[in-house]
């Protein structure tokens, strides 16, 4: 009732936008990040570690975008680059600009795995663009997912894709040819991905594998270092490649990822988000030359090629974003300070739910922080009974995840529903330990 007193009594701004909203956006929001219990705030502005809604309320922000904007909200030496650029320039052209050829030589020099890049879209238009130049390269048809992971919204890789902390599939609307030749594997079980493999060998072969390296869903369920070696081991194997979709941990694991915190090649890498420092059109394609270079073709090319396109990718301005965000990632170390302030914070977590008894665990992988409710695991569906239990319970939890998430806002603390946390280079000591006195209220 303390939580929904709060958004009634000093939340009217967000209220009656929301209620605006509501007539001309399905379901009042564009973005699916914005939380809609009791109803999405309306941000007036966000800058560094802080954002301020529509009614002068103020809040830490440890949603950040979901992830892109490593070196804070709105990081000003990049804007001061973008506003350059923009004086000069439109910020698309549909030509050559030479932001394109940096950025492409910065991270094709921080990637282990990259040789080449080509911009995209957004991350999904990256994966769909990968996997199309999976299946060209090898001449195999089918990609095997590691169960849980978030790869974007594409018809054939939304397939699995449940609601959190449910078992239950979200996405309608996908006709069953579209995801007849993914396959999704549980996480951390290798015998599961050769067996799949194996099946597969006289059933069009595997393209693929594509993995988030650090655990499905950001690292929800952590994956070791051994699993991913593992998962290349048997790629090489099978003839298969092997796709890191490192949208979440490019340049936020380090500047070289988690294939260079693992030490681990992929033949293909998915990056988006920090790509572009938290500007428009984040995403990327990058990989090994002989394999980019399937993508090569155009007008009075007769060779074949694996097709990509997108009007506004590859802009002046989401290129120049990205170069100089990555410039700054790299000079002021973000991916370790920002770690930094995920351990200090998961520690005071940690601790809180100790003093308290929380029926709740918190973890971490640098700035991707986790607090989820204790309990059944997402995915143990082996038997019936199992799965009711799970669902229901799997109800509760996300009833109460969202209740949290609420009480957080309500105390000043923006989280990405109730569950997951970005630090971000812009989080001092004294901002963590501010949050933690909001989260222990
Ligand atoms: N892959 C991963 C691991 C992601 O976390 C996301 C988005 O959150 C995507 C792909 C899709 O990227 P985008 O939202 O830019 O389409």
């Amino acid at each position: 009732a303390k939580v929904l007193d709060y958004f009634e009594t000093r939340c009217q701004g967000s209220k009656r936008l929301s209620e605006q909203a509501k007539q001309v956006i399905p379901g009042g929001v564009q973005h699916n990040l914005a939380f809609n219990y009791p109803f999405p705030l309306a941000i007036r502005d966000a800058r560094d570690a802080h954002m301020t809604d529509v009614d002068g309320n103020r809040y830490i922000d440890f949603l950040q975008a979901g992830g892109p904007t490593l070196l804070g909200s709105n990081y000003q030496p990049v804007l001061a680059q973008v506003q350059t650029l923009l004086h000069e320039c439109s910020p698309i052209t549909g030509l050559l600009h030479e932001y394109e050829v940096k950025l492409a030589e910065l991270v094709c020099q921080v990637m282990p795995g990259v040789e080449m890049l080509r911009m995209m879209g957004s991350g999904t238009e990256a994966v769909m663009g990968a996997i199309r130049l999976a299946r060209a390269y090898t001449g195999k048809k089918r990609v095997i997912k590691i169960g849980g992971g978030y790869h974007g919204w594409s018809d054939q890789m939304v397939y699995g894709m449940r609601l959190p902390n449910t078992g239950r599939m979200e996405a309608i609307g996908i006709p069953r040819g579209a995801t007849a030749t993914t396959q999704e594997s549980l996480p951390n079980d290798l015998d599961a991905v050769r067996r799949k493999l194996m099946w597969n060998r006289l059933r069009g072969g595997t393209a693929a594998i594509i993995v988030e390296p650090f655990g499905p869903e950001s690292g929800t369920r952590p994956a070791t270092r051994d699993f991913n070696a593992q998962l290349r081991k048997l790629c090489d194997e099978f003839n298969a490649l092997l796709i890191f979709d490192e949208v979440v941990t490019g340049f936020r694991a380090g500047m070289g990822g988690a294939q260079g915190y693992f030490g681990i090649k992929p033949d293909l890498t998915i990056l988006g988000k920090c790509l572009t420092g938290g500007y428009p059109m984040a995403g990327g394609i990058g990989g090994r030359r002989d394999i980019m270079m399937m993508l090569v073709g155009g007008i009075g090319t007769t060779s074949k090629r694996a097709f990509v396109g997108g009007t506004l990718t590859a802009n002046p301005l989401s290129c120049a974003a990205g170069y100089y965000a990555l410039l700054e990632m790299q000079r002021t170390q973000a991916a370790v300070k920002a770690g930094r302030a995920g351990d200090r914070l998961r520690q005071g977590l940690e601790q809180i739910i100790e003093r308290f008894g929380l029926p709740y665990v918190a973890y971490n992988m640098g700035s991707i922080v986790h607090l989820q409710t204790s309990g059944v695991m997402l995915l143990d569906t082996s038997n019936l009974l199992k799965l009711v239990r799970a669902k229901n319970e799997a109800k509760a939890r996300k009833h109460m995840m969202e209740e949290m998430g609420a009480a957080y806002t309500a105390h000043g603390v923006i989280t990405l529903a109730g569950s997951r946390i970005y630090t971000s280079l812009a989080d001092t000591d004294d901002v963590i330990d501010d949050a933690l006195n909001r989260f222990e209220d």
